[in-house]
């Protein structure tokens, strides 16, 4: 099999793009994998940078309760097929198989610790996102990630941190529980979206639109009292 030709993807928004041999992968990050087949000698990892994707979502219609993800399932696996014949792949994601995208993100050079634990891209900011990751029993040429730095140790005056209006980040690590409860409340102003992230200037040509982190953080919301209403009913 020659070079990939992600081209189809880029027109989708499906614009970042990464193979791995599993065999050069960590092996804790291997390990827990599922089992795949002898055959299947490769992750592919599929991600978006910037609004591209949403625009080419929305372009195509709203459909399901999960559009962005059907979208990509859908391009990702009309992509194999055309440019991978004869070969097979194994989603592993989305589903239920426990892969480690952020570690995988590292790797490919697109992933760095942000201090509100979005991951941040010397470039593109935090306006990137995993979409999509496959096993396959192709032989495409692994990636050579760019080796590409934090832009946060640089950083001296943190506006994500003081943006925060939970003070989420005040102490020096991230309080999950501080954010969750913020955005919880009446008239919280990260019900839809997270000042935070708003506030960071790296990659900011490549901001999500607004519809866009709407429809993100209105879902993560909806999950956020979907798993408090559920724990609560479990007390009961
Ligand atoms: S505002 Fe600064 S510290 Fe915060 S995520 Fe952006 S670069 Fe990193
Ligand atoms: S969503 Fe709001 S409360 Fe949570 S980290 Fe972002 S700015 Fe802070």
């Amino acid at each position: 099999m020659s070079g990939a030709d992600f081209s189809a993807l880029d027109r989708a928004g499906l614009n970042l793009q990464a193979v791995f041999d599993l065999a050069h992968l960590p092996a804790q990050l291997r390990e827990r994998l599922p089992a795949p087949p002898a055959a299947f000698r490769q992750l592919i990892l599929i991600g978006n940078a910037g609004p591209a994707l949403w625009r080419a979502v929305c372009a195509e219609g709203i459909r399901s309760a999960d559009p962005i993800d059907d979208f990509s399932i859908r391009h990702v696996t009309r992509w194999f097929a055309q440019h991978c014949p004869g070969h097979h792949s194994h989603r592993l994601y989305p589903g239920n198989a426990p892969v480690d995208l952020q570690t995988l993100g590292q790797l490919a050079g697109w992933h760095h610790p942000s201090p509100f634990k979005v991951g941040i891209h010397a470039a593109l900011g935090t306006w990137f996102a995993y979409r999509v990751a496959l096993l396959a029993d192709t032989d495409l040429p692994p990636t050579t990630a760019p080796a590409t730095a934090s832009p946060c140790p640089r950083c001296t005056d943190t506006p994500c941190i003081t943006a925060c209006p939970a003070d989420a980040m005040a102490g020096g690590s991230f309080a999950l529980d501080a954010c969750i409860g913020y955005r919880r409340l009446r008239g919280s102003r990260c019900a839809t979206t997270c000042l935070a992230r708003l506030a960071c200037p790296v990659g900011a040509a490549h901001r999500y639109d607004t519809a866009q982190i709407h429809h993100g953080y209105t879902h993560s919301l909806h999950m956020i009292e979907y798993f408090a209403t559920d724990r609560a009913a479990r007390k009961d």
